[in-house]
């Protein structure tokens, strides 16, 4: 059907794999069920004939983690090439399931994990801690400078995973997605992105070469804080079909039907809530960084940030995660006991403003050198901008600052 004008993402965060039962409900049903009945004997030997049709039991498949999926693999591949596949997706009970499905997919024993330095916090601890006492092993590159890469790769012919996230968390480094996929495919190795912070509506990872994108959909993408979840997007059907279909049956994190229909439900307006969240952030962040009590304000929209014409190309806005640094782990306790509107509390992409301070909070697991090398000082504060009105959070961080 060449020709055909595919919707813009907002009609298809809201139409894309929506259920449509024949009951007549316009808003799909949770299919609150563990097991599904067979009429008899000869559906039984039917489904033996093709196993991958139907539904039997929701470890294997429930309709609503089938629509949540082909949503969100709607908008990754959203304004993709027509020549090139639909993603398929899965999704998991946390982000961190879908992170160790994505790695354990695409490194087995004997092979090697290539990632930047600074990591979402136990993303870090299962790359660094976990997956060595299963025969997997890594090695860190900061930013995963090309060079620097270049050389690891040739060092390393059992890589067979890069493993980046851009921003990153907490420092907001931007990496070149593109690039990487590059280097990585020359080596043969495949490229994962944790692509949480961005989401699909400001930067689509497998556009730009990556192969694998995951999620930790408790953010952004459910939007209200009301679930835990992840993701695993990729175009790879091999992968998909297999590996990643094997990982969730046999491993089992699968999230439970409410969860994923709460998470369809927030899917739909991410497209609103990510303009707005970024229209906030970046007057939040002019505001921090003017600010005389504090010594850094690290956001991928500032002229000043390192990588700022990076994400200029490789995002379609700058998201609405920052982080700034007030110097001292007193002078950071003495502000974030001073707030009164932005909330304190590990996690983001919520609707209210969260705050926390990475080095106490999220990055606590991460051994305090580790911590230095990946810029994660004792001052340094991140910030989930919200949906509240600007003016007020403004003012919060302002009294705040004193
Ligand atoms: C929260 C988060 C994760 C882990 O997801 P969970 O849903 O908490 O398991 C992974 N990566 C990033 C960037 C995150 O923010």
């Amino acid at each position: 059907m060449s020709g055909e004008r595919r919707p813009g993402i907002a009609t298809e965060s809201i139409h894309a794999g929506e259920i449509h039962d024949g009951s007549g409900a316009h808003i799909a049903p949770i299919y609150q069920t563990s097991t599904f009945t067979f009429s008899d004997m000869q559906a039984v030997a039917e489904w033996a004939e093709d196993p991958s049709e139907g539904y039997i039991y929701s470890r294997g498949g429930n309709p609503g983690r089938a629509a949540l999926a082909a949503k969100l693999a709607a908008l990754e591949g959203h304004g993709r090439d027509p020549d090139v596949a639909e993603p398929l997706a899965e999704i998991f009970s946390s982000g961190m399931a879908a992170i160790a499905a994505a790695l354990m997919g695409t490194a087995k024993a004997g092979n090697h994990i290539i990632t930047q330095q600074v990591l979402y916090g136990s993303a870090d601890h299962l790359i660094s801690e976990v997956l060595p006492q299963y025969g997997i092993t890594n090695s860190r590159i900061p930013g995963l400078d090309p060079d620097l890469l270049e050389e690891e790769l040739q060092q390393r012919p059992n890589a067979s995973v890069v493993y980046l996230e851009t921003p990153a968390n907490p420092t907001l480094r931007v990496i070149d997605i593109a690039a990487t996929a590059r280097l990585a495919h020359e080596h043969g190795a495949r490229l994962v992105v944790d692509n949480t912070f961005a989401t699909p509506v400001l930067q689509r990872p497998l556009q730009l070469g990556a192969d694998v994108v995951v999620h930790s959909t408790t953010k952004y993408i459910n939007g209200h804080g009301t679930i835990i979840g992840g993701a695993v997007v990729s175009t790879d059907r091999d992968l998909m079909e297999t590996e990643v279909a094997s990982l969730i049956r046999f491993t089992g994190g699968v999230p439970s039907p409410l969860d994923c229909w709460l998470t369809n439900l927030g899917l739909k307006t991410l497209p609103l809530r990510m303009a707005r969240h970024c229209a906030s952030a970046t007057a939040i962040a002019s505001f921090l960084d003017e600010h005389d009590a504090i010594a850094a304000t690290h956001y991928p929209g500032l002229a000043h940030h390192p990588q700022h014409q990076l994400a200029r190309a490789q995002m379609s806005d700058f998201g609405a995660m920052l982080a700034f640094d007030l110097g001292t782990y007193e002078a950071a306790t003495e502000f974030l006991d001073r707030l009164e509107l932005c909330t304190l509390a590990v996690s983001l992409g919520n609707l209210d403003t969260l705050i926390e301070h990475p080095a106490s909070m999220t990055h606590r697991v991460v051994p305090p050198e580790e911590r230095a090398a990946s810029g994660i000082t004792d001052g340094l504060i991140r910030l989930s901008v919200g949906l509240e009105d600007p003016e007020d959070i403004i003012a919060d961080l302002a009294r705040a600052l004193g």
